[in-house]
């Protein structure tokens, strides 16, 4: 496995005005580009170190967090690789901020709305190539998968799909509804479509939206003559997965119970399943890597390792009373480089 294949790196969000206001200490330190150091703040001489490939303190910009990371992978996908980006971290630490973030002013917009411009610029810059790009949304919550732009009555909360295995193109889901776009706006509308779909859904389902991992999915194929004409097209098609992962807190602290708990045990079993297969690709050595044990591993195992460029972005609180969540995002980031 190449060095770039898989990247982790890391984001720490600013304090807000309630925990200002409580006055919590900060327990992280940015000491360079790469690297930080976390203090207990039981024991502050207990200082741990963790290197990433880029880390983004609280003062980092939306766009500089797009350039240093997802950028390599959208123009790989351009050029006909797969690429996925995984948003994971406790709740309320800018996961989906990072993915999405707000829509306005401009510079607030995160990964997703980023990435729509960039490949759209892209193709008004390359009037050689014919592109035709792709959307679907779903999420996965409970081990179930379902589509967040299902066209089904407003109210309700979609079939759960099954995962099926095609012997040439590999898993896809089965029924899952995708949209041609042809612009920023187009896919604007779908990503806005799906947020509003997943929070509905979680509101039927009695469920929130941070116990479900939400993958939004961007196809591009492109073709232009080759060299010999038009008998000999050339051909490249490239998939785009941008992952907003369940929330990884532990859910012991939160008491969870019956239900809860269940619904606990599936999110701890997909994340864990991601990171045993992110370690065993960056490893290389390992022959086996555990794709089958969730169904978010074994949606996106075609776009894991080997071409396929992967990126982590781990997001993390600078505050003291979540430095037990804090670390442990941090050693599960560190396991995966
Ligand atoms: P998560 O998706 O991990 O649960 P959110 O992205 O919803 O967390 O972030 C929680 C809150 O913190 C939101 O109000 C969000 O706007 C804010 N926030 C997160 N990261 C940042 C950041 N880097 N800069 C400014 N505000 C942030
Ligand atoms: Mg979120």
């Amino acid at each position: 496995m190449s060095a770039e294949a898989i990247r982790v790196c890391l984001r720490c969000r600013p304090f807000n005005p309630k925990e200002a206001a409580a006055g919590y200490s900060r327990v992280v330190n940015f000491d360079s580009a790469a690297s930080l150091t976390i203090a207990n703040p039981k024991n502050p001489t207990d200082t741990k170190n963790f290197t990433f490939d880029a880390v983004f303190d609280e003062a980092s910009e939306q766009v500089t967090v797009y350039d240093t990371t997802a950028r390599a992978i959208v123009d790989a996908v351009l050029s006909g690789f797969n690429g996925t980006v995984f948003v994971y971290g406790q709740t309320g630490t800018g996961k989906t901020f990072s993915m999405q973030g707000l829509s306005d002013p401009p510079e607030m917009r995160g990964i997703i709305p980023q990435a729509f411009h960039h490949i759209f610029s892209h193709i008004a810059r390359t009037p050689e190539r014919q592109f035709l790009v792709r959307v679907s949304f779903l999420e996965i919550y409970n081990e179930e998968v379902r589509d967040l732009l299902a066209s089904t009555s407003p109210q309700s909360v979609p079939a759960a799909l099954d995962l099926k295995e095609h012997p040439d193109t590999g898993v896809y889901v089965k029924d899952l509804s995708s949209f041609i776009v042809r612009s920023v706006d187009d896919m604007d509308k779908y990503m806005a479509q799906g947020n509003k779909n997943r929070a509905v859904a979680a509101t039927q389902m009695n469920a929130t939206s941070s116990r479900s991992h939400s993958i939004f999915t961007i196809t591009i194929e492109s073709s232009a003559p080759g060299p010999a004409g038009p008998d000999s097209t050339h051909i490249l098609a490239g998939k785009l997965h941008l992952v907003d992962l369940a929330g990884s807190e532990r859910q012991a602290k939160t008491g969870a119970a019956g239900d809860r708990l269940k619904e606990a045990a599936k999110i701890n079993l997909s994340l864990s399943a991601l990171g045993n297969c992110i370690s065993a690709l960056v490893d290389g050595k390992s022959s086996h890597v555990p794709f089958r044990d969730s169904k978010l591993t074994r949606l996106l195992q075609d776009s894991l390792g080997g071409n396929a460029k992967t990126l982590m972005l781990a997001t993390m609180s600078p505050a003291s009373y979540n430095y037990d969540e804090t670390l442990s995002t941090l050693r599960y980031a560190n396991r995966a480089k």
